[in-house]
């Protein structure tokens, strides 16, 4: 409770709540709503400036057999995957991280 009140103190009239992520985890600043997307893994619908964007190259070959293909003079196509998660998803993927307790408790710019 002391913590809270020395911060009342310093923040002259509001308290300022920590932030779990920058831009309160999304990109749109001050534009409007933004479109919808489905998450890849969970197909919940979250905002598109909110869900993280992930491309990824496909093999279709295995890599021993391409370095072979290849050397003979071969083109392999790698199409490229676009994937979509909301923010459960990409934590438990290992896209963005939870910040640390203590680096929460930091008001500042977080970028
Ligand atoms: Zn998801």
């Amino acid at each position: 409770m002391t913590y809270f009140i020395t911060r009342y103190k310093e923040a002259t009239n509001r308290i300022i709540m920590p932030l779990k992520r920058a831009s309160r985890g999304r990109q749109k600043g001050g534009k409007g709503s933004s479109g919808r997307i489905q998450c890849t893994n969970c197909g919940a619908t979250v905002p598109r400036d909110k869900a993280k964007k992930v491309t990824s190259r496909l093999n279709l070959v295995e890599h021993t057999l391409a370095k072979e293909l290849r050397a003979q003079g071969a083109y392999i196509a790698s199409p490229t995957v676009l994937k979509w998660y909301c923010i459960s998803c990409a934590i438990h993927f290992g896209i963005l991280k939870i910040r640390s307790a203590d680096s929460r408790r930091n008001t500042g710019r977080l970028r």
